[in-house]
């Protein structure tokens, strides 16, 4: 069999090996979304592909069809050494085995020129993890197809004062603009997961902020957010040793309302917030 009469199935079907939860491992079957998910990361026109957690290889087929050079980098030994031999012979074509929380990550990623995407199907457990791991490594990516739980997603893509906005959508709102590319069933995944997924593209946004102002950020929209039935002077109430009046006054300064919640506001109004409280 040539690499040209693969597909996501049999490529799963050969790994012939019990899937590991522990490592969310569960595969796509449905060549619809693997080839969807590639055609997502062509319009951004990158020169390098960085997959993480390849798997049984269903989702690196369809980016080979790019005929891009492709990293993957996989947590999984015997699933590193099953996408080494099923590409390996591939020009350009690299298997890092490691785990993408703390393995070294490869040079091009660094490369403004290299226009490095980061691609994956993650593995639930620590998918929000991976994310911001490289938010913090801050890589000049022309961007990221991510998959996630929907739970998750609709956490990042929510608008203020909708259900799901909550701290994740805030600050992934402030690093990227975020759009949805497709939900996925749980029978495009073999072993099927019990819940939804869906795949987000992100395109990275100007950093408003220093890094050091990026931490204070972070820790202003999650103490915001610690109790979101609550108004936002009560939830901050402590926080930076001011207490509920002294927020509600640099809050009224600011022109909200002394009911406002954490639940209305953008990253941009997070900002606002910040720069009256150096
Ligand atoms: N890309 C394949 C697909 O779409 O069919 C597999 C996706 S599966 C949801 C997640 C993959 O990530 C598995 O291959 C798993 O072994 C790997 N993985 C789990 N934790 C990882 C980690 N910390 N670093 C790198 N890979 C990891």
């Amino acid at each position: 069999m040539t690499r040209f009469d693969l597909t996501p199935q049999s490529l799963v079907e050969g790994l012939q090996r019990r899937l590991k939860k522990s490592l969310g491992q569960n595969f796509l079957i449905d060549e619809n979304v693997t080839r969807t998910i590639a055609r997502e990361v062509d319009n951004f026109r990158p020169l390098h592909i960085l997959e993480i957690g390849p798997g049984a290889g269903a989702l690196t087929l369809a980016l080979c069809r790019l005929e891009l050079p492709i990293t993957v980098l996989e947590k999984d030994d015997h699933c590193a050494k099953y996408v080494q031999n099923i590409f390996g012979e591939m020009p350009e074509f690299c298997v890092i085995h490691g785990d993408a929380l703390n393995e070294p990550l490869p040079e091009f990623c660094s490369q403004a020129e290299a226009r490095a995407i980061l691609v994956s199907n993650l593995p639930y457990n620590v998918a929000s993890q991976i994310y911001f791991r490289f938010i913090d490594a801050d890589l000049p990516l022309v961007g990221m197809v991510l998959m996630f739980q929907r739970e998750v997603a609709q956490r990042f893509i929510a608008k203020p004062g909708s259900k799901h906005y909550s701290a994740l959508s805030v600050v992934g709102q402030y690093y990227h603009e975020i759009e949805h590319v497709l939900d996925v069933l749980p029978e495009s995944f073999r072993p099927a997961p019990k819940v939804t997924s869906t795949v987000l593209r992100f395109v990275p946004r100007k950093r408003e902020l220093s890094e050091a102002d990026e931490q204070r950020f972070r820790r202003l929209v999650h103490a915001a957010f610690a109790l979101r039935r609550k108004t936002l002077s009560n939830s901050l109430a402590g926080y930076l040793g001011l207490d509920k009046t002294a927020w509600a006054e640099k809050l009224s300064q600011l022109g909200f309302e002394p009911t406002v919640r954490a639940e209305a506001l953008s990253f941009r109004d997070f900002i606002r917030i910040l720069n009256v409280i150096d």
